[in-house]
């Protein structure tokens, strides 16, 4: 089994949903006590969310790599960073590394594609739904329709997200806002939907959705313990 390096605390509430889907995972795939080998780095995300709010991607991205060398130091055999936003600089950070970066996007276009869908919905951070780097990926390497809610509707994904979801906080009317947002991207023609924010799935869940649901989180983690036990 190889070693698995996280960079966490984007944020930890995800953080803590990568670990337990890991852990899980390797315990019914090998039985007995077995759990996953693997290396943590959790950053301070109050650091992250002022580079981020503030466009300073330059220092954010050092800050990345200062985390991928830690975990690489650690004796990871290879990195996952458990988050979509911060995938903006994953190409930097893997270059500086000399272990593989599993990205999410990757992970996340094999599974869209494997159940035959073309046009896919993108929720996530405004820097998620709107930047290249994502979405950008996503048609280019997979071939998928990326469809986006409108800029208001985006504005309160965005703003759900850093008010509530990375402390924890779960609320009525705004899983009934996500609900009919999602409504809205499936009339505009989505046939899935991706939770392309690693908190997203503390709240909506496939029932709230009347076309598949891809996690992002779920889908990360899994394809890590594939790659960790079989690649
Ligand atoms: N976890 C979120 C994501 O997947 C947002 C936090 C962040 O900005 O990294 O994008």
């Amino acid at each position: 089994m190889k070693t698995i390096g996280l960079i966490g605390g984007m944020s930890w509430e995800s953080s803590v949903e990568y670990y337990r889907i890991i852990n899980s995972m390797i315990h019914a795939k090998l039985g007995g006590v077995h759990s996953a080998k693997s290396v943590m780095y959790s950053v301070d995300f109050a650091e992250v969310e002022e580079l981020q709010r503030q466009n300073r991607w330059e220092q954010a991205t050092q800050l990345m790599i200062d985390a991928a060398r830690r975990v690489e130091a650690g004796g990871a055999d290879f990195v996952v960073i458990c988050t979509n936003t911060m995938h903006k600089m994953a190409d930097e950070v893997q270059q500086s590394i000399h272990i593989p970066l599993l990205h999410i996007a990757d992970a996340t276009g094999v599974q869209v594609q494997s159940c035959g869908i073309r046009r896919v919905g993108l929720l996530g951070t405004n820097f998620t739904m709107e930047g290249e780097f994502y979405k950008g990926r996503l048609e280019q390497k997979f071939g998928l329709a990326v469809l986006v809610p409108p800029a208001e509707e985006r504005a309160i994904v965005h703003r759900v997200i850093y008010e509530e979801l990375v402390v924890g906080v779960i609320k009525e009317t705004s899983h009934n806002h996500y609900r009919t947002i999602i409504d809205g991207l499936v009339c505009a023609g989505a046939e899935g939907i991706i939770l392309g924010c690693t908190e997203i799935g503390l709240l909506v869940k496939s029932s709230d959705s009347p076309v598949p649901l891809f996690d992002t989180t779920q889908i990360h983690a899994e394809a890590a313990v594939e790659y960790a036990l079989h690649e």
